[in-house]
Protein backbone atom coordinates (compact mmCIF):
# COMPACT_ATOMS: atom_id res chain seq x y z
CA UNK A 1 0.00 0.00 0.00
CA UNK A 2 3.01 2.56 1.01
CA UNK A 3 4.51 1.69 -2.09
CA UNK A 4 1.90 2.40 -4.01
CA UNK A 5 1.13 5.45 -2.42
CA UNK A 6 4.47 6.82 -2.68
CA UNK A 7 4.48 5.70 -6.77
CA UNK A 8 1.66 8.21 -7.30
CA UNK A 9 2.92 10.50 -5.17
CA UNK A 10 6.53 10.63 -7.77
CA UNK A 11 4.05 10.20 -10.56
CA UNK A 12 1.85 13.49 -9.50
CA UNK A 13 5.57 15.70 -8.93
CA UNK A 14 6.76 14.38 -11.92
CA UNK A 15 3.90 15.53 -13.39
CA UNK A 16 3.46 18.91 -11.65
CA UNK A 17 7.35 19.75 -13.28
CA UNK A 18 6.77 18.49 -16.59
CA UNK A 19 3.71 20.42 -16.60
CA UNK A 20 5.81 23.78 -15.50
CA UNK A 21 8.10 22.93 -18.35
CA UNK A 22 5.64 22.41 -21.11
CA UNK A 23 4.75 25.92 -19.60
CA UNK A 24 1.04 25.05 -18.58
CA UNK A 25 -2.01 27.82 -18.43
CA UNK A 26 -0.34 29.24 -22.10
CA UNK A 27 1.67 32.26 -19.90
CA UNK A 28 4.84 31.23 -18.70
CA UNK A 29 6.29 32.74 -21.40
CA UNK A 30 4.33 35.89 -21.09
CA UNK A 31 2.25 37.62 -23.58
CA UNK A 32 2.76 38.11 -27.33
CA UNK A 33 0.68 41.11 -28.88
CA UNK A 34 -0.74 40.52 -32.53
CA UNK A 35 -1.17 43.63 -34.49
CA UNK A 36 -4.33 43.63 -36.81
CA UNK A 37 -7.06 45.36 -38.40
CA UNK A 38 -10.70 43.77 -37.22
CA UNK A 39 -12.82 44.97 -40.21
CA UNK A 40 -11.80 41.97 -42.84
CA UNK A 41 -14.45 39.18 -42.32
CA UNK A 42 -13.41 35.92 -42.72
CA UNK A 43 -9.52 37.05 -41.35
CA UNK A 44 -10.44 39.21 -38.36
CA UNK A 45 -13.59 41.13 -37.42
CA UNK A 46 -15.63 41.70 -34.22
CA UNK A 47 -17.82 39.48 -33.30
CA UNK A 48 -19.91 40.44 -29.93
CA UNK A 49 -17.15 42.50 -28.60
CA UNK A 50 -13.98 39.63 -30.07
CA UNK A 51 -11.99 39.45 -32.22
CA UNK A 52 -12.24 36.00 -34.54
CA UNK A 53 -11.88 34.95 -37.75
CA UNK A 54 -9.16 33.04 -39.59
CA UNK A 55 -6.01 34.84 -38.55
CA UNK A 56 -7.08 35.26 -35.09
CA UNK A 57 -7.40 31.75 -34.81
CA UNK A 58 -4.29 29.98 -36.71
CA UNK A 59 -2.51 33.10 -34.48
CA UNK A 60 -4.12 31.65 -31.59
CA UNK A 61 -2.78 28.03 -32.41
CA UNK A 62 0.42 28.93 -32.77
CA UNK A 63 0.65 30.90 -29.42
CA UNK A 64 -0.80 27.89 -27.95
CA UNK A 65 2.09 25.65 -29.08
CA UNK A 66 4.50 28.02 -28.49
CA UNK A 67 3.23 28.56 -24.67
CA UNK A 68 2.37 32.18 -25.21
CA UNK A 69 -0.82 33.82 -24.35
CA UNK A 70 -2.74 35.49 -27.69
CA UNK A 71 -3.04 39.61 -27.26
CA UNK A 72 -4.91 41.21 -30.08
CA UNK A 73 -4.21 44.69 -30.94
CA UNK A 74 -6.71 46.54 -33.12
CA UNK A 75 -5.67 49.46 -35.44
CA UNK A 76 -5.89 50.43 -38.89
CA UNK A 77 -4.47 48.75 -41.71
CA UNK A 78 -1.65 51.40 -42.18
CA UNK A 79 -0.33 51.12 -38.70
CA UNK A 80 0.33 47.66 -38.16
CA UNK A 81 3.91 47.48 -40.02
CA UNK A 82 4.92 50.70 -37.82
CA UNK A 83 3.51 48.66 -34.53
CA UNK A 84 5.58 45.50 -35.14
CA UNK A 85 9.03 47.76 -36.19
CA UNK A 86 8.67 49.42 -32.86
CA UNK A 87 8.48 46.87 -30.73
CA UNK A 88 4.75 47.92 -30.06
CA UNK A 89 3.42 44.38 -31.11
CA UNK A 90 5.47 41.04 -31.46
CA UNK A 91 3.89 40.12 -34.62
CA UNK A 92 1.30 41.62 -37.29
CA UNK A 93 -1.31 39.10 -38.89
CA UNK A 94 -4.35 41.13 -41.15
CA UNK A 95 -4.74 39.16 -43.89
CA UNK A 96 -1.23 40.47 -44.95
CA UNK A 97 0.19 40.29 -48.51
CA UNK A 98 3.82 39.46 -48.67
CA UNK A 99 5.23 42.57 -50.32
CA UNK A 100 9.19 43.09 -51.47
CA UNK A 101 8.70 46.62 -50.17
CA UNK A 102 6.92 45.84 -46.89
CA UNK A 103 9.97 42.99 -46.45
CA UNK A 104 12.82 45.78 -46.54
CA UNK A 105 10.95 47.25 -43.35
CA UNK A 106 9.58 43.22 -41.53
CA UNK A 107 10.48 39.81 -42.10
CA UNK A 108 7.80 37.72 -43.08
CA UNK A 109 6.98 33.91 -41.77
CA UNK A 110 6.21 31.28 -44.80
CA UNK A 111 2.78 31.50 -46.53
CA UNK A 112 -0.21 30.28 -44.60
CA UNK A 113 -2.69 31.08 -47.39
CA UNK A 114 -3.35 32.62 -51.03
CA UNK A 115 -5.56 35.63 -52.11
CA UNK A 116 -6.43 37.38 -55.21
CA UNK A 117 -7.81 40.63 -55.73
CA UNK A 118 -11.36 41.57 -56.56
CA UNK A 119 -13.36 44.52 -58.48
CA UNK A 120 -16.33 45.20 -56.99
CA UNK A 121 -19.07 47.33 -58.33
CA UNK A 122 -22.51 48.57 -58.46
CA UNK A 123 -25.19 46.36 -59.94
CA UNK A 124 -26.09 47.61 -63.54
CA UNK A 125 -23.00 49.82 -64.02
CA UNK A 126 -20.75 49.58 -66.86
CA UNK A 127 -18.14 52.25 -66.41
CA UNK A 128 -15.81 49.42 -64.92
CA UNK A 129 -16.38 46.28 -66.70
CA UNK A 130 -12.41 44.57 -66.46
CA UNK A 131 -9.38 45.55 -64.57
CA UNK A 132 -8.27 47.69 -67.61
CA UNK A 133 -11.35 50.13 -67.51
CA UNK A 134 -10.19 51.09 -63.88
CA UNK A 135 -7.20 53.60 -65.67
CA UNK A 136 -10.13 55.97 -66.21
CA UNK A 137 -12.59 55.14 -62.96
CA UNK A 138 -12.84 56.20 -59.72
CA UNK A 139 -11.65 53.99 -57.30
CA UNK A 140 -11.89 53.16 -53.34
CA UNK A 141 -9.66 51.31 -51.83
CA UNK A 142 -8.28 50.53 -48.35
CA UNK A 143 -5.09 52.79 -47.37
CA UNK A 144 -1.98 51.59 -47.36
CA UNK A 145 -3.17 47.94 -48.92
CA UNK A 146 -1.70 45.90 -51.91
CA UNK A 147 -5.26 47.03 -53.55
CA UNK A 148 -4.26 50.69 -53.20
CA UNK A 149 -0.53 50.04 -54.25
CA UNK A 150 -2.20 48.03 -57.41
CA UNK A 151 -4.53 50.81 -58.53
CA UNK A 152 -2.33 53.94 -57.72
CA UNK A 153 -0.44 52.60 -60.63
CA UNK A 154 -3.44 53.39 -63.18
CA UNK A 155 -2.82 57.30 -61.20
CA UNK A 156 -1.00 58.42 -64.19
CA UNK A 157 -3.68 56.67 -67.00
CA UNK A 158 -5.91 58.78 -65.17
CA UNK A 159 -7.85 56.90 -62.38
CA UNK A 160 -8.46 58.91 -59.73
CA UNK A 161 -7.95 57.17 -56.12
CA UNK A 162 -10.05 57.64 -53.00
CA UNK A 163 -8.49 55.67 -49.69
CA UNK A 164 -10.38 54.92 -46.70
CA UNK A 165 -9.13 53.25 -43.41
CA UNK A 166 -11.57 50.42 -43.86
CA UNK A 167 -12.81 48.26 -46.87
CA UNK A 168 -16.48 48.99 -45.60
CA UNK A 169 -15.98 52.63 -45.96
CA UNK A 170 -14.63 51.83 -49.40
CA UNK A 171 -17.52 49.72 -50.42
CA UNK A 172 -20.03 52.53 -48.61
CA UNK A 173 -19.06 55.31 -51.10
CA UNK A 174 -19.35 52.68 -53.75
CA UNK A 175 -23.18 52.27 -52.56
CA UNK A 176 -23.26 56.20 -52.05
CA UNK A 177 -22.11 56.25 -56.21
CA UNK A 178 -18.96 58.09 -54.96
CA UNK A 179 -16.03 55.93 -56.61
CA UNK A 180 -17.26 53.67 -59.73
CA UNK A 181 -15.43 50.61 -57.92
CA UNK A 182 -13.55 49.39 -54.92
CA UNK A 183 -10.14 46.41 -54.96
CA UNK A 184 -9.92 44.83 -52.34
CA UNK A 185 -9.11 41.16 -51.40
CA UNK A 186 -11.62 38.46 -52.56
CA UNK A 187 -12.60 36.86 -49.36
CA UNK A 188 -13.57 40.27 -47.52
CA UNK A 189 -15.11 41.15 -51.31
CA UNK A 190 -17.93 38.49 -50.94
CA UNK A 191 -18.89 39.34 -47.69
CA UNK A 192 -18.78 43.12 -48.50
CA UNK A 193 -20.82 42.10 -51.81
CA UNK A 194 -23.03 39.66 -49.13
CA UNK A 195 -24.05 42.85 -47.01
CA UNK A 196 -24.88 45.74 -50.03
CA UNK A 197 -27.72 44.81 -51.90
CA UNK A 198 -26.92 46.07 -55.59
CA UNK A 199 -23.16 45.36 -55.51
CA UNK A 200 -21.06 42.49 -57.23
CA UNK A 201 -18.01 41.15 -57.98
CA UNK A 202 -16.59 40.97 -61.75
CA UNK A 203 -15.64 37.65 -63.18
CA UNK A 204 -11.93 38.64 -63.96
CA UNK A 205 -10.04 38.15 -60.75
CA UNK A 206 -6.57 39.67 -61.00
CA UNK A 207 -3.06 39.58 -58.74
CA UNK A 208 -2.55 36.73 -57.00
CA UNK A 209 -0.61 37.30 -53.19
CA UNK A 210 0.38 35.37 -50.57
CA UNK A 211 -1.03 36.13 -47.07
CA UNK A 212 1.82 35.72 -44.27
CA UNK A 213 2.44 36.73 -40.74
CA UNK A 214 5.19 39.74 -40.46
CA UNK A 215 7.92 39.85 -37.56
CA UNK A 216 10.62 42.32 -36.46
CA UNK A 217 13.56 42.20 -38.70
CA UNK A 218 16.00 39.74 -37.45
CA UNK A 219 13.45 38.21 -34.59
CA UNK A 220 14.06 34.91 -33.56
CA UNK A 221 10.53 34.08 -33.12
CA UNK A 222 9.93 34.41 -37.04
CA UNK A 223 11.81 30.43 -37.03
CA UNK A 224 9.40 29.27 -34.49
CA UNK A 225 6.27 30.41 -35.67
CA UNK A 226 7.31 28.91 -39.07
CA UNK A 227 8.31 25.58 -37.06
CA UNK A 228 4.59 26.30 -35.37
CA UNK A 229 2.65 27.03 -38.81
CA UNK A 230 3.92 23.99 -40.53
CA UNK A 231 3.36 21.34 -37.75
CA UNK A 232 -0.57 23.16 -37.87
CA UNK A 233 -0.70 23.01 -41.59
CA UNK A 234 1.04 19.54 -41.80
CA UNK A 235 -1.70 17.62 -38.85
CA UNK A 236 -4.91 19.31 -40.96
CA UNK A 237 -5.49 22.53 -38.57
CA UNK A 238 -4.33 25.22 -40.48
CA UNK A 239 -7.16 24.11 -43.35
CA UNK A 240 -9.76 22.98 -40.65
CA UNK A 241 -9.64 26.75 -39.51
CA UNK A 242 -9.81 27.94 -42.89
CA UNK A 243 -12.57 25.88 -43.86
CA UNK A 244 -14.81 27.02 -40.77
CA UNK A 245 -14.74 30.63 -41.79
CA UNK A 246 -14.83 30.00 -46.27
CA UNK A 247 -17.72 27.71 -47.60
CA UNK A 248 -16.73 25.93 -50.58
N1 LIG B 1 -3.96 41.78 -48.51
C1 LIG B 1 -4.00 43.19 -48.54
C2 LIG B 1 -2.67 43.76 -48.13
O1 LIG B 1 -1.88 43.11 -47.57
C3 LIG B 1 -5.12 43.77 -47.70
C4 LIG B 1 -5.02 43.43 -46.25
C5 LIG B 1 -6.07 44.14 -45.38
O2 LIG B 1 -6.73 45.07 -45.81
N2 LIG B 1 -6.23 43.72 -44.16
O3 LIG B 1 -2.40 44.89 -48.35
Amino acid sequence: MKKILSAILAAAVMCTSMLALAGCGGSKKGELHMATNAAFEPYEYKEGGEIVGIDAEIAKAICDKLGYTLVIDDMDFDAIITAVTSGKADFGMAGMTVTDERKKSVDFTDSYTTAIQSIIVNDGEDKVKSADDLKTATVGVQLGTTGDIYVSKFEKDGAKIERFNKGADAVLALTQKKVDAVVIDNEPAKKFVEQNKGTKILEEPFENEDYAICLKKGSELTEQFNKALKELKDDGTVKKIIDKYIKA
